[in-house]
């Protein structure tokens, strides 16, 4: 049985995709997807030796070596153009994530769907997603084993630019009169600010935290300009608190 992590990344594939799952490890989501039907063909991709013998074990004990082919490569460099309609990135952090989209850019063609979870830097999947025209469709953020996740679909589709305008104008938190800029939708979720749930807000609370140890062992900083970004943030951190 998958993580309810994982499980969530097989459920927003679409129906019936070939899809590739870069840095797969065990290939637990390649295995699933295609057991359930939800996939029909896989590529699991992984650059590390112990990970990629892991997925090659994985796959030929459950017996899926016709449906998942195991590949050895950095990000996007597993598949041919063309090759795969929908992507899976999961359990790395926001900046290798976009690292591997901006490397890969020449795969991404014929891709309908990404499906990507960042562990830490959500920020920089959704500004990478927002300047290359990526529809952000769907996204989550739920608890597992004392951790949090964030998962976010994207859709590459013509009316993509149109959408994200719409999804990330300026607008107040839900239930509340705090303002969110792009820039703090960015940070947070332009869905999850518009339906906070309690684990939105246990992931904030312990940002302010981590925040406020920030600020207090940082008396004097050279950097004016991220003083002030902390600031800022810090000011919206104690509205935010305010709303739970
Ligand atoms: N995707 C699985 C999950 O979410 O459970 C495994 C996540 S694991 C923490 C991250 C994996 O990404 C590791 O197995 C690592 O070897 C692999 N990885 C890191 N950088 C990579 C890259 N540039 N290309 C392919 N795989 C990479």
């Amino acid at each position: 049985k998958l993580s309810a992590r994982l499980q969530l990344i097989a459920d927003w594939l679409p129906t019936g995709c070939r899809f590739a799952d870069i840095g797969s490890d065990h290939a637990l989501l390649p295995v699933a997807a295609v057991r359930s039907g939800r996939a029909t063909s896989a590529v699991a991709g992984e650059v590390n030796d112990g990970p990629l013998e892991a997925a090659r074990r994985q796959v030929a004990e459950a017996g899926e070596a016709g449906r998942i082919s195991v590949r050895k490569g950095d990000g996007l460099a597993v598949i041919a153009p063309g090759e795969v309609d929908a992507i899976t990135i999961a359990g790395m952090g926001g900046a290798l994530i976009t690292s591997i989209l901006d490397e890969g850019q020449a795969k991404l063609a014929g891709v309908k769907q990404l499906v990507l979870q960042p562990n830490v830097g959500g920020e920089f999947v959704r500004r990478w997603l927002l300047e290359h025209d990526w529809y952000l469709a769907e996204e989550a953020i739920l608890e597992e084993d004392g951790k949090i996740y964030e998962v976010m679909k994207a859709e590459a589709r013509p009316d993509a630019s149109e959408r994200n305008e719409e999804l990330y104008r300026e607008r107040d938190l839900a239930g509340s009169s705090v303002q969110l800029t792009r820039e703090l939708q960015l940070m947070m979720g332009p869905r999850l600010t518009a339906a906070p749930n309690e684990v939105f807000f246990a992931k904030w609370e312990s940002e302010l935290r981590k925040l406020e140890s920030i600020h207090r062992s940082v008396a004097t900083s050279a950097l004016e300009a991220s003083r002030q970004k902390e600031v800022e943030l810090t000011r919206l951190m104690e509205q935010l608190k305010e709303v739970l």
